[in-house]
């Protein structure tokens, strides 16, 4: 273990730090049960004030206690903790510096990733497209952990919550980790929907026009339970 330095200057309060961190470890598991990822892949993060809490790089998500919460600012300077944090911290922080996203996730959703490889877009099968701000992009490909990646990622994200990456998975964000991860898992049932129509023979599945889905964007504004 290196030194820690918990820093409440940064406007990460300590209980608000281990709540988060619960949250975050709870996120993480559930990539794995879920079925998202095998093993120590993916990684994910979230924003408490000027504080992101981060996976830790290759350690497996049920072996992460409260006492390995690990910290970076938006530069990636570490703050809290003494694990090395994920390898696709550019990534993550691009995302921070860029918009307004409370928490990121990351996977390698077996679907998603197959659609990767086929398309530069996932076409549009399902009205759900409307829901990520529009068809999901695919990011060319690059050495995972590099700022090209995130570069990479950061164009196929503008105007959208989520995107594919080359060969690689799924990046989705949202304002909080339950929008993040239920972003991923609406996506990767997406790409399974595509590659399911797709595999037809004879046939190609029918796609939703742009100004059907600007109709469901405006719709999805009033989804759900009134508060
Ligand atoms: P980390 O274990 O470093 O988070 O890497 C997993 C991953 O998905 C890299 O793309
Ligand atoms: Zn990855």
């Amino acid at each position: 273990m290196t030194e820690q330095r918990h820093d409440t200057t940064a406007g990460a309060g300590r209980e608000a730090v281990a709540r988060a961190w619960d949250e975050l470890v709870a996120t993480a598991r559930r990539t794995v049960t879920d079925g998202l990822v095998v093993g120590t892949s993916g990684n994910v993060s979230v924003r408490v004030g000027d504080t992101v809490l981060v996976t830790p790089s290759g350690v497996a998500y049920d072996k992460l206690t409260p006492a390995d919460v690990l910290g970076v600012d938006l530069d990636g300077n570490r703050l809290i903790g003494g694990l090395a944090p994920t390898s696709e911290l550019p990534m993550h922080l691009a995302i921070y510096r860029a918009t307004g996203a409370g928490a990121v996730v990351h996977t390698h959703a077996v679907h998603a990733t197959a659609v990767s490889t086929l398309v530069p877009e996932l076409p549009s099968v399902h009205y759900m497209t409307a829901a990520l701000g529009g068809p999901v992009r695919v990011a060319p490909y690059a050495l995972y952990g590099t700022d090209e990646l995130a570069e990479n990622m950061l164009h196929a994200l503008r105007d959208r919550s989520a995107c594919l990456l080359q060969n690689h998975g799924t990046i989705a964000y949202g304002d909080t980790l339950s929008q993040a991860f239920d972003r991923t898992a609406q996506l990767e049932w997406m790409c399974r929907l595509w590659l399911t129509a797709s595999a037809v023979p004879g046939h190609a599945p029918s796609l939703l026009s742009l100004d059907q889905l600007r109709e469901t964007e405006e719709k999805l504004k009033g989804y759900g339970q009134r508060t």
